[in-house]
């Protein structure tokens, strides 16, 4: 993922991306994201009988509710890995996660405690107990969902934008606090730029 770079009034461009370890976050969620979205797409046509169980919140079995969840976690993992919208992608995957939770709660607070229906494939493949499973879909959730936090938290916009002039071409630049003192390509003419604050 390059910077995030919107182009403002009067010619300003303004950098808005992450930091650098906090884009590698971002990719990392997309690369999962992808994971467990393909494994919830392809849950249709598995033939597991624990996808035809009926899942009780919904009337619904579950080999029509995964998929569901599969492509929604499929189109944040693209915008997590191939565009721009990291705010977006973080925001999106802890409403997900946040959704998964409180299914899981009502599934509970339903009577329901079965292991979570949707690892049946891997159980049998992996060859681990429910409970194992179990533990592997909280640890996703809590990554999914810490990840997105902890970026999110870091680079959240403090305070106001800096602006600076190119010395090179002299065109405008606005970026956030936690910008400071990084070298970039200046987004109009290409050559480095030290992001200062101007004295
Ligand atoms: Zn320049």
């Amino acid at each position: 993922m390059t910077s995030s770079i919107q182009v403002q009034s009067e010619g300003i461009k303004k950098i808005d991306a992450p930091s650098a370890s906090g884009a590698n976050i971002v990719l990392s969620l997309g690369y999962l994201l992808f994971f467990i979205g393909t494994w919830h797409f392809l849950t249709f046509w598995s033939k597991a009988q624990s996808f035809n169980v009926v899942d009780p919140l919904m009337g619904v079995p579950f080999r029509y509710i995964m998929p569901a969840f599969g492509i929604g976690e499929l189109a944040v993992s693209c915008l997590c890995l191939f565009t721009k919208k990291w705010r977006l992608a973080l925001l999106l995957t802890l409403w997900m996660t946040l959704n998964t939770a409180v299914f899981r709660f009502a599934l509970g607070a339903a009577g329901w405690f079965h292991p979570w229906v949707i690892v049946g494939d891997l159980t049998s493949l992996l060859n681990i107990s429910s409970l194992t499973s179990d533990i592997i879909v909280a640890a996703v959730n809590v990554f999914l969902c810490g990840g997105a936090l902890f970026v999110l938290f870091k680079n959240r916009r403090a305070g106001e934008d800096i602006k600076l002039n190119c010395p090179t071409c002299g065109g405008k630049t606005s970026f956030g606090n936690q910008w400071v003192g990084r070298v970039i390509k200046c987004p109009h003419c290409g050559n480095n730029l030290h992001l200062v604050r101007p004295s």
